[in-house]
């Protein structure tokens, strides 16, 4: 932990260690600085891994570890319920949810849901096995100071021990109370919810013989006596509840009460852990100075609903990274670092407005005294809070949109009219054309125009280029040109119908 190295990553979260991932496996160096010295299992926050982090995996070779470690199969459920109670009656129900179900050639993954600490478990182990990376517990970045030439990163450890590491360049992943944030002068900008909530997780082995409903990965309970949102954590009997608009003092003396109350009946329940929060709208007033870069919670925050904020973490740190591998490999140019920030405020801004968005209507806004009743207005009211979850809810469980097509458009090193995901294709069954890309740009080729032009600027300019020649493979009608640049994210950098001029190369490595 002492002298140089070429890139420090404050903190050791999911985010941190992706970034690490991502660079370790391009070879380049980096320290992760992490005050936990062990995951704790006692906030699960993140259930939702999106269909894109999960082809980020699958590019990483760890997809299917973390589905073996999931201690729920995909198989197991698809369906959002709402409801008055686990064992009460059932309002309304949403199928396919969340990228769990398969959808053609759309993408390369299914969603996974998995507590966060299992994902985190596997990205400290996958780090661990790369050589280039460096895991350091039991240390959290104190101070940051730069110039032209390095970062100077000021190290603590619990008993004030201090250590002073010397970078090419600084990531802060440090999440919400970012000190790096803080040391380069950035700050949060935006508001946050009205009103707090209380998650907690418990234990309560018989609770599924009174669940009326069926396996679901959220149960929504509309229910005055404790409107909330749950899920089991696997199939034992470990649940996680959130009890929406609680703070932490009536959410500490009446977690027997919410447990029973959003079960519609007494169990017999631990509660193991419990995680008061409040919703975030955040955003970094920016996201780079200097050598210095956020990502993650250091950079943006936004209500939980829809299951974004990890995953758009996760978007950041692949960004991020393989763009400092490429300076570091001395194939790019500056303006590459520079569209990061380009490239990712606008997701991030989406992000944050359709979270936002799902928040408008939860438990607390679908209440009605007599959902539970047995009579025709019990009925009728059912049934009118049903149509307005259909109406509500839809786009919070089905947002492949923008979980796949945030696009790219306007970055300053993407042609015009490229920048979306390549299209996701399966060349044969279980083999996607995804795992056939390149670890740096790959060029398709789907007509008979020559990739001789774009290979020869390429290697001119140290530029890690694979041809792909994917004709015979009759997929033209899925391109929207005969040649396709594809960046080492998967994003469409080029596209065209003959091969560009050579300063296309130039645009898209920054120079
Ligand atoms: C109830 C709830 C549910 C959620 N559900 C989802 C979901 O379904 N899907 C989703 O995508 N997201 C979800 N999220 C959001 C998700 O939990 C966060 O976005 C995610 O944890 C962000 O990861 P991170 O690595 O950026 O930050 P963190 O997870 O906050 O990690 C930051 C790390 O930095 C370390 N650190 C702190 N200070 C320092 C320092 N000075 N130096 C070095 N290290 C430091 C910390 O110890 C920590 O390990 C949810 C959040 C909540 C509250």
């Amino acid at each position: 932990m002492t002298g140089r190295v070429p890139v420090v990553i404050g903190g050791g979260g999911p985010v941190g260690l992706a970034a690490a991932v991502e660079l370790g496996r391009r070879g380049v160096a980096c320290l992760v600085v992490e005050p936990r010295t062990a995951v704790s299992h006692a906030r699960p926050r993140c259930k939702t891994i999106n269909v894109r982090s999960m082809e980020h995996l699958r590019r990483w070779g760890i997809a299917d570890r973390l589905r073996a470690e999931a201690p729920l199969p995909v198989s197991w459920s698809q369906d959002v319920v709402f409801c008055t109670s686990l064992a009460g009656r059932e309002l309304s129900r949403f199928t396919g949810v969340l990228g769990l179900s398969p959808d053609g050639d759309r993408f390369a993954e299914l969603g996974q849901q998995a507590p966060q600490y299992v994902l985190e478990e596997l990205l400290r182990a996958t780090v661990a096995g790369l050589p280039a990376c460096t895991l350091a517990t039991g240390w959290r970045v104190d101070t940051v100071e730069q110039d032209g030439a390095g970062v100077r990163v000021g190290l603590l450890d619990e008993a004030g021990g201090r250590r002073e590491v010397d970078a090419e360049y600084l990531i802060g992943c440090d999440g919400p109370r970012s000190t790096v944030r803080e040391q380069i002068g950035a700050r949060y900008e935006g508001g946050q919810a009205l009103r707090p909530n209380f998650g907690m997780v418990f234990e309560a082995p018989g609770l599924w013989e009174h669940v009326r409903h069926g396996p679901a990965v959220h149960y929504w309970i509309i229910n005055p006596e404790a409107p909330a949102l749950m899920g089991p954590i696997d199939r034992d009997g470990t649940w996680w509840i959130i009890a929406l608009g609680v703070d932490r003092e009536s959410g500490e003396r009446e977690t027997r009460r919410i447990i029973d109350a959003a079960a519609g009946r007494p169990v017999e329940a631990r509660v193991l852990s419990t995680d008061p929060w409040t919703a975030r709208m955040q955003l970094a007033d920016r996201m780079r100075v200097g050598r210095v870069f956020l990502a993650g919670d250091a950079a943006h925050l936004n209500p939980p609903f829809g299951g974004h904020g990890l995953n758009t973490g996760l978007g950041d740190a692949v960004d991020i990274g393989w763009k400092l591998a490429a300076v570091l490999g001395g194939w790019a140019g500056p303006a590459l670092l520079d569209s990061y920030e380009a490239e990712r405020r606008p997701i991030q801004r989406r992000v944050i407005a359709e979270a936002t968005a799902n928040m408008a209507v939860l438990s607390t806004e679908l209440l009605a005294a007599n959902l539970d009743d047995a009579d025709a207005a019990g009925e009728a009211a059912r049934a009118a809070a049903g149509d307005r979850i259909q109406a509500t809810k839809h786009a919070e469980f089905h947002s492949l949109e923008l979980v796949l097509d945030a696009g790219l458009e306007g970055s300053p090193i993407v042609a015009q009219g490229a920048g979306t995901r390549l299209p996701h294709l399966w060349l044969a069954p279980g083999r996607s054309l995804y795992d056939t890309l390149g670890p740096g740009y790959t060029v398709l080729v789907l007509g008979e125009a020559d990739p001789g032009p774009l290979e020869r600027a390429a290697r001119d300019r140290g530029v890690p280029l694979t041809v792909l020649d994917l004709r015979g493979h009759g997929v033209r009608g899925r391109f929207a040109a005969g040649l396709v640049l594809v960046r080492p994210d998967q994003h469409i950098a080029w596209q065209g119908d003959e091969a560009p001029p050579a300063d296309v190369i130039d645009l898209v490595r920054g120079a």
